[in-house]
């Protein structure tokens, strides 16, 4: 029996673990082989193709879904003004913490600034910018283009008019309910290749950022990953602890997979229907809850890229030496705050917005040039904060609303994998 089961190893391994050692061999492997490793990076590129393909459909229908199985639009109103209020609360938090660390290890201290390169800027857009671009004109161009806020807004809408119009309602309900079914068994599939996609991004990546690179900021990177670590650790684990009475160890244990996945994109946007898969069957939360809640946070929940805010401006401030005022700091809290919220969830957008939290502190927009180089290194401990930080919102909403299965969450294995 034992010479029959050797082949299913690797079936029998847990996806996390898979998924675990892509990473590790592809870090493996662009150490082994430098730059030459990015001939893997096709099979990191199909798997983000991959998931970018899952992401407009499993939103919609998800969310439509759950919205209908809840039956009470109050109850959204309610889901999400939690939402909101803990998306703030932890993101406030995050870019507190980023600006003590940046204060107790100075890694900016003793550092030679050079201004000569310039930086691509950015403005920050307006409140009312933001809420008239909420609601789409078109609902076919938004899916299309994949604007999840304008998406999830529709998606409210035709959920809500389905639970008013009661039974003549019933077979759109069904179709959606049928499709979302559909839509969690290819993320499954698509789950299945995670492995080997996490194995060709971190290859890629591991190869092309050599030691002279990184060696030189070695200590701003260090700051910026303490700063995650402690966050989710302390942050996270003991919201849940206090506010939701729940053991942290089951949350970060089921959600090592769109940690991974999140960390070899550098996109909280593309590790969504990762993150959904992770809320809904290693954590226990309601479609309606995770439907809801997470595309939401990958839109706006930037808590890893608030730390970096916080990290990074202290640290060009100290490169310069420009004294900041306790205003200043105040105005870090609030234009990074802002800041995180306007970020995409794609690669490299926190790069640029840092640009609006320099300008209020008058900070040398110039020295972003400085980090560009190893952005990508910061950006996968900040996008692996932001999904951290959105599944430890959807717990909490999930178990807060009774839309939590505490078996699912308690269990010790997480429900069976793909
Ligand atoms: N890459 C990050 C994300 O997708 C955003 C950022 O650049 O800060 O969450």
């Amino acid at each position: 029996m034992s010479d029959s089961s050797r082949p299913n190893l690797w079936r029998r391994l847990p996806l996390w673990q898979k998924i675990l050692g892509g990473l590790a061999l592809g870090v493996l492997a662009g150490a082994l082989m430098g730059e030459s490793a990015s001939m893997f990076k096709p099979l990191g590129d199909i798997f983000i193709n991959a998931i970018k393909m899952l992401i407009v459909p499993l939103v919609f229908s998800t969310l439509v879904v759950g919205i209908t199985s809840m039956r009470d639009p109050q109850k959204m109103g309610r889901i999400g003004g939690k939402t909101i209020a803990l998306y703030l609360l932890t993101t406030a938090f995050a870019i507190a913490i980023g600006m003590l660390a940046s204060s107790i290890f100075q890694p900016g201290a003793g550092f030679e600034f050079n201004f000569d390169k310039a930086m691509e800027t950015k403005d920050a857009p307006s409140l009312v910018q933001i809420l008239v671009d909420l609601v789409p004109s078109n609902p076919i161009d938004a899916l299309a283009n994949g604007n999840i806020m304008q998406i999830i807004v529709f998606a409210i809408g035709i959920g809500i008019s389905l639970i008013m119009i009661g039974d003549k309602g019933e077979p759109v309900v069904r179709v959606f309910d049928s499709f979302a079914e559909v839509m969690y068994k290819l993320t499954e599939f698509v789950m299945a290749f995670a492995p080997f996609g996490v194995f060709g991004l971190m290859a890629h990546v591991s190869g092309n950022y050599g030691l002279d690179v990184l060696l030189p900021l070695a200590k701003v990177i260090g700051v910026a990953y303490l700063a995650s670590i402690v966050h989710v650790l302390v942050v996270y684990s003991g919201l849940l602890a206090t506010l939701g009475k729940l053991n942290p160890v089951r949350y970060l244990r089921g959600i090592v997979d769109a940690l991974v996945v999140a960390f070899s994109s550098a996109s909280s946007s593309g590790t969504l229907p990762i993150s959904i898969r992770c809320a809904q069957k290693n954590l226990g939360v309601s479609e309606g809850v995770s439907g809801f809640v997470l595309p939401v946070g990958a839109t706006i929940n930037m808590d890893g890229t608030a730390i970096y805010q916080g990290v990074v401006a202290l640290y060009i401030a100290q490169m310069t030496g420009i004294e900041l005022s306790m205003m200043d700091y105040g105005m870090i809290v609030l234009t990074g705050t802002l800041a995180s919220i306007g970020t995409a969830g794609v690669p490299g957008a926190g790069l640029i917005m840092l640009s609006i939290v320099l300008s209020q502190v008058g900070l040398p927009l110039e020295a972003i040039a400085v980090i560009a180089g190893i952005d990508r290194i910061l950006d996968m401990a900040r996008t692996t904060v932001n999904v951290a930080g959105d599944l430890m919102v959807t717990t909490l909403v999930g178990k807060s609303e009774n839309e939590l299965d505490l078996e699912v969450y308690n269990a010790t294995q997480p429900k069976k994998d793909a």
